[in-house]
């Protein structure tokens, strides 16, 4: 049997429609931006395999810090017991973060980095705090939990923030929560800022004041949605209105983070810091599952308490796995070492001119919507629905996969998102190749 006929009897494969799949294109190596397919053919990895990888596949200098860790020390229970990658990743990051953040809490990848935020947001209301009060508890005595009306979350509309209970309640009521809906907690959603709407949205805002604890967005890209960006100006009115309020501000950076929008993190485009952040993806340089939630020393000081009950119960079995620690600690030494920002620099450069060259087709409505963030292009297909579900997905993957690279639409959004050794021959070779699926398409 082939790999893909032993694929078929025992694997379910996500975000999949099983029944008539395409069979999965077996890989047998990567290198650099490169994934090898059993035949030898290779195609680029133009969207760092679902935005993880930043240095390029099986990385030698990460691969090297990985088994040396492993034949020293492979996972250790978290609670009660401590090692050097979790510490020596918390002192490392916590500099590097869009805001004098205290604490790190790992987990295990970025759906769990943003269950833990709401988590500790809710829990921060329900220990009785409040936001701005600092050392001191709203509530004096210890005999019971305090209560707080602060229950509610306010999220954007066309959001995504993972797939378990909680993050999808604070996601898009989409395709991809259809059949959760009435398992969803209460969310007051808004749409992302423009000109037209702000003065809107702050007047929500203001309406609910007191009943949201806290307000989860993605920074200037919202990435499942749709690679939808918005202006940071605008944001930074919308979260001075949020942060009047003392909502706790949630920056999802799973996606953004480790350079994606051009600055380490999105939210150094803006003027208003996060009280909480949360990372995954590139964190470990696309090697390993780890999740990160960084938290303020005001956050953090409401869970410190006589009280027990006013513990952060919550943890799981590979909390602060070592190994993968340590392929985040050896991913931060690339970025740093490798004069990374300047080839997210770079990328943003080329990035900009395809764009400006993209923009004849968008004249002849073929294609709509070009934009760009940092290492980000995006733009739809003007073929029908601007949805998810839209098939041309498919089509554009089979053509671009033909010509050796590997592009996965959101439906009818193509976009590039390309691990940062890509070589300039590699770059110029997707343009060519996204271009000429466009021209294709449109005859
Ligand atoms: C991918 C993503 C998540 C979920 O991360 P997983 O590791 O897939 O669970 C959460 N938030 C954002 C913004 C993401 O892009």
């Amino acid at each position: 049997m082939t790999l893909q006929e032993r694929d078929y009897q025992v694997i379910w494969h996500p975000f999949t429609q099983q029944k008539n799949r395409q069979a999965p294109v077996p890989i047998v190596k990567g290198k650099g931006t490169l994934l090898f397919d059993e035949n030898g053919s290779t195609y680029i990895d133009a969207i760092s395999s679902w935005w993880v990888t930043l240095h390029g596949h099986a990385h030698p200098y990460i691969a090297e810090k990985l088994y040396q860790q492993a034949l020293q020390l492979e996972q250790v229970i978290f609670a009660g017991f401590t090692h050097e990658p979790a510490v020596a990743l918390a002192e490392q990051l916590l500099p590097l973060l869009p805001n004098q953040f205290a604490k790190i809490f790992y987990s295990d990848n970025g759906s769990t980095s943003t269950e833990v935020a709401l988590k500790m947001a809710l829990q921060f209301w329900w220990n009785g705090r409040s936001i701005d009060d600092g050392q001191q508890s709203i509530v004096k005595t210890n005999q019971q939990p305090a209560t707080s009306n602060r229950t509610k979350i306010l999220a954007f509309n066309n959001a995504y923030h993972g797939d378990t209970f909680g993050a999808m309640s604070v996601s898009d009521r989409s395709v991809f929560t259809l059949a959760f809906h009435d398992k969803l907690f209460e969310v007051v959603f808004i749409d992302t800022p423009t000109a037209d709407n702000i003065d809107t949205l702050i007047a929500t805002v203001n309406q609910h004041n007191t009943a949201i604890a806290a307000f989860i967005y993605e920074p200037l890209v919202q990435g499942a949605g749709g690679i939808k960006m918005y202006d940071a100006a605008l944001m930074d009115r919308l979260l001075a209105a949020v942060k009047q309020q003392c909502i706790i501000c949630i920056a999802d950076e799973v996606m953004t983070g480790f350079g994606r929008t051009g600055k380490l993190f999105a939210s150094e485009y803006l003027t208003h810091k996060p009280d909480i952040i949360c990372l995954s993806k590139g964190l470990t340089g696309g090697t390993m599952a780890l999740g990160v939630t960084a938290c303020t020393d005001a956050i953090y000081q409401a869970f410190v308490n006589d009280d027990k009950l006013k513990t952060f119960f919550h943890g799981h079995s590979f909390t602060a796995n070592p190994l993968a620690c340590t392929t985040a600690l050896a991913s931060l030494e690339l970025l740093a070492q490798n004069n990374c920002l300047q080839t997210v620099e770079w990328i943003t450069e080329q990035n900009q001119l395809f764009a400006a060259k993209l923009t004849t087709h968008d004249v002849q409505r073929t294609i709509k919507n070009i934009r760009v963030l940092g290492t980000i292009l995006a733009f739809e297909i003007a073929n029908g629905k601007d949805e998810y579900l839209n098939n041309i997905a498919t089509i554009v993957t089979q053509k671009a996969m033909a010509q050796g690279v590997y592009i996965r639409p959101l439906g009818n959004t193509v976009y590039i998102m390309p691990p940062y050794c890509i070589s300039a021959d590699e770059l110029q070779k997707v343009y060519d190749v996204v271009e000429n699926i466009v021209v294709e398409i449109a005859h």
